[in-house]
């Protein structure tokens, strides 16, 4: 068993450990003494598998327990399925003590995280995450948001979690596809700041080492989240690869994945900060074989031409510079200020 203390605007503890859902209750009790009312927020597909273990551990320590089931995917991240939510939890007369509990992945985490941002200005609510994506990214760090129709992550707000439950015996039932999307943000977790996890994961079995390996994950973000919280300096470094991933992901309508378009933009991103001359090495050839070792996609499908004229429409793009996480090396990024103009000629450098 890790624990991991996050001292944001908010301290709290995270947990992980083997078989730790048995004994959320006990762990959520410990801290919240006042707490009667608990509203778990999970997606169809997460309480088929483990929204039962969770309750009963709950009921065990004297909670009354309301659970909100939405149907899993993306496109409930949404006002249109948190509202409800929102809505239930003053219908039931919820409290400032009380508690949401999000069960699940990312868009779990997000919404059920952006409602108790909003309810009576602000609730407490823990992260259970069940995928490796929100066990070594989503579920630190407070960033909640749903999706808006002109984007993702549009509406949301910084609130951080009281408590963060990972119980990594969960990510055994998840599918190939949904481990490797966690992999890409392992691997550039690696890349951007300990050279160590990337060599490990080179050549071990990542899912053999969960343990080990989350801590890991987290002590990284954990870094990145207590030096700059509310994102405008330091925590931009965890876009490592992202830049060119989220243009990657709209022009192919979604149907490349996060995790793949991640991949995608790490091997970019790594190609073309050696060729621009900002990277002491080329380590393209060693991160495309671990990408390619988890089964992630590592070719862009898409023309620097395409990709830069989406991007530039990103959200995080500030006038007429754009902040780019730099490898320098395995296991160290910098950030780059990169005048607009000339994103097209640098991504040219890796993806034609
Ligand atoms: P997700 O929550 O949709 O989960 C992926 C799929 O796996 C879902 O179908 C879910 O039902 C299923 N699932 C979850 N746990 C399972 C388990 N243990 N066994 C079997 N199936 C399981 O997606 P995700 O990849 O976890 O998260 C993606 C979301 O996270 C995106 O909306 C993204 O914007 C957000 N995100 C947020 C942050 C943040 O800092 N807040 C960071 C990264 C990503
Ligand atoms: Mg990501």
């Amino acid at each position: 068993m890790s624990t991991i203390t996050v001292e944001a605007s908010k301290k709290y503890d995270i947990i992980v450990e083997e078989n730790l859902l048995p004994r959320a209750g006990e762990e959520i009790r410990a801290r919240f003494k006042k707490a009667n009312q608990i509203m778990l927020v999970t997606d169809d597909t997460v309480d088929g598998l483990y929204g039962g273990i969770v309750s009963e551990s709950l009921e065990k320590s004297g909670f009354t327990v309301h659970k909100y089931v939405f149907p899993h995917g993306e496109t409930s991240k949404t006002f249109a399925v948190m509202v409800p939510l929102v809505e239930k939890m003053a219908e039931l007369a919820l409290t400032r003590s009380d508690l949401i509990v999000a069960l699940g992945g990312g868009v779990t985490g997000d919404m059920a995280g952006f409602a108790a941002s909003i309810y009576l200005r602000g609730i407490d609510f823990v992260q259970i995450p069940t995928t490796l994506l929100a066990a070594v990214d989503s579920s630190v760090g407070g960033k909640t948001a749903v999706d808006l129709a002109a984007g993702k992550n549009l509406a949301g707000a910084f609130h951080q979690p009281a408590l963060v439950l990972c119980d990594y015996s969960t990510l055994f039932s998840l599918p190939e596809e949904e481990f490797s999307t966690g992999m890409a943000e392992v691997i550039k977790h690696g890349v951007l700041a300990d050279r160590e996890l990337f060599d490990f994961i080179a050549e071990n079995d990542a899912k053999a080492h969960l343990g080990d390996i989350i801590p890991t994950n987290l002590v990284i973000k954990r870094r990145h989240v207590m030096e700059d919280e509310f994102d405008v300096g330091l925590r931009q470094l965890l876009n490592l690869g992202h830049t060119l991933a989220h243009a990657v992901e709209k022009l192919s309508n979604y149907e490349i994945n996060h995790g793949n378009a991640v991949s995608i933009g790490l091997v970019a991103i790594c190609k073309a900060a050696y060729a621009y001359g900002l990277a002491e090495e080329d380590i393209t050839d060693r991160v495309v074989a671990v990408l390619k070792k988890y089964n992630l996609m590592t070719e862009c499908p898409f023309t620097a031409a395409e990709s830069v004229s989406v991007l530039l429409n990103d959200k995080k793009r500030s006038g007429q510079t754009i902040n780019l996480a730099i490898p320098k090396r395995i296991g160290e990024c910098y950030l780059y200020k990169m005048d607009v103009d000339k994103l097209e000629e640098f991504y040219r450098l890796a993806i034609g």
